[in-house]
């Protein structure tokens, strides 16, 4: 088995809670118009012969040689991309021999994956980092190519069950309806989580994405005021 690594970083503050291993997984289903690592969404099988040389492979336990060596100084694990639950056999199998060690591991990821597969996934890991980029099904498909309906019904199963650790939303304030996003998020149990609202900022994107308009700093205090209103009580703004 053999799992397709993009990149990997040994010290992390902003992947989970204290400092983090964080391994970038390759390829996403999504195409988002903000994507500051589009370097990541292609799957294997569609990369150029220049651009498969960026990418490494690793069997399950290479990997986790690779990680074991910073055991003690680390909080944990995070496994982003790209969407890391596409390659879902090869990062259960990571997980597993993690947790043998006894290492946290957190998910990040955009929340587009069968049930089925998270429910396993669920299984082998402590938390998820869940991204949810809008609330109307247009609006989504406009900002990254597909629907939400899998991510809305995620983010239900993974509250449930306690697995969320942060849900985080960029601020676009033409294309993402937030506010009904976050009154979406509180009819649905969700004001006792972190909620991480990230002001979109334009530098680093290609494309389409160039011509979206950032939003203010009195835009973003706007957002956190209306989510304090809401019963949300642990915003982080960046
Ligand atoms: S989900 Fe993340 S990695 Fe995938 S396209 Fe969107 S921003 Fe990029």
């Amino acid at each position: 088995m053999i799992g397709y690594i993009r990149n990997m970083i040994k010290n992390s503050a902003v992947d989970g809670p204290g400092n983090r291993f964080v391994v970038f997984l390759q390829g996403c289903q999504f195409n988002c118009l903000y994507c500051h690592n589009p370097e990541t969404i292609k799957s294997i099988t569609l990369l150029t012969a220049k651009e498969v040389l960026e990418v490494r492979e690793y069997s399950p336990k290479a990997l986790v040689d690779t990680i074991l060596p910073y055991k003690d100084y680390i909080s944990g694990v995070t496994f982003s991309g790209g969407e890391c639950t596409l390659q879902l056999p090869f990062l259960m199998a990571v997980c597993a021999l993690l947790k043998a060690e006894g290492i946290h591991i957190l998910i990040d990821t955009n929340g587009h994956i069968p049930l089925e597969r998270l429910k396993r996934l669920c299984e082998h890991v402590d938390g998820f980092m869940l991204d949810l980029k809008a609330l109307d099904s247009k609006n989504h498909k406009a900002l990254t190519g597909l629907d939400n309906a899998q991510v809305l019904e995620n983010f239900i199963v993974l509250n449930e069950a306690h697995k969320l650790y942060e849900i985080r939303t960029v601020i676009i304030p033409e294309l993402v309806d937030d506010k009904a996003l976050i009154d979406w998020v509180s009819a649905h149990d969700g004001c006792h989580l972190r909620y991480k609202l990230i002001a979109f900022r334009n530098h680093g994107v290609k494309g389409e994405g160039t011509k979206l308009t950032p939003p203010d700093t009195a835009y973003m205090r706007s957002i956190e005021k209306y989510a304090i209103q809401k019963g949300f009580k642990n915003i982080v703004l960046i």
